[in-house]
């Protein structure tokens, strides 16, 4: 397949390589599904065309509409502190990309993923349709309030800072299930949330930075809507 200009699917992959073994694995990622999604994963097709030759660098990148991709380390993180299990239903809220839905998808059985841009969610869509994911349920609404329909999940993953943990997600985990959210204004904190017998169990693990969450009414398109 040949999907970009410039630099060849080898050399990507060869970059995807390096990326593994030089920001994740050096930081301590243990998870061999996670990095084995990490390596499979062609994150230079979901970022924006002239940004391609710095798609695996170690940092986040724009993809338009004022939002980021996340640093490869941080999905890489996120996704091994969600504790996945190949049979899982994940919600993503924040689609962004479309990139650590696809890492998502690699790992887990289906992945739910809500976005409020409706630009960002159908180019990621394309993308996926690319490469052939099946698995990835796309909606565009208001991800603060989870998805009820769908609910409960095995996992949430929130990937834009919220100033609180919102409620609705924390009522949408299985029992065991972890959110993971970064949480803050200016200074954030990941936060992993288990939903225990008692209750939940809350930890923070390291700071980060992350476009916000909205919750406001500048999302006007009706509410929560699947599209594809
Ligand atoms: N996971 C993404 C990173 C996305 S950046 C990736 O892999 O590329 C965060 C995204 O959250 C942005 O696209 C932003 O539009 C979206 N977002 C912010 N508030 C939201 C909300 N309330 N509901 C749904 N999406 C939201």
């Amino acid at each position: 397949m040949k999907f970009s200009s410039g630099i060849s699917e080898e050399a990507y992959a060869h970059l995807r390589k390096s990326m593994v073994s030089g920001q994740i694995e050096a930081r301590r990622i243990k998870s061999r599904r996670v990095l084995d999604a990490m390596l499979e994963v062609p994150r230079h097709l979901f970022v924006p065309q002239e940004l391609r030759n710095s798609s695996y660098d170690d940092t986040p990148l724009p993809i338009g509409y004022g939002q980021t991709i996340s640093q490869p380390y941080i999905v890489a993180l996120m996704t091994e502190l969600l504790n996945l299990k190949s049979s899982d239903t994940i919600l993503e809220v924040g689609t962004g990309s479309g990139y650590q839905s696809a890492v998502l998808a690699k790992i887990v059985e289906t992945v739910y993923t809500i976005e409020r841009v409706r630009e960002l969610a159908e180019s990621a869509q394309k993308i996926w349709n690319k490469l052939g994911y099946k698995n990835i349920i796309s909606v565009i609404g208001n991800g603060y309030n989870g998805i009820e329909e769908y609910a409960p999940y095995d996992g949430i993953i929130v990937t834009a800072a919220a100033k609180n943990i919102p409620e609705p997600l924390l009522q949408q985990l299985k029992s065991n299930a972890r959110l993971v959210i970064p949480v803050g204004e200016y200074y954030q904190k990941l936060w992993v949330i288990t939903r225990t017998e008692l209750g939940f169990d809350k930890r923070s693990s390291i700071p980060v930075r992350f476009v916000p969450l909205l919750d406001d009414e500048s999302f006007d398109d009706g509410g929560v809507k699947t599209v594809f």
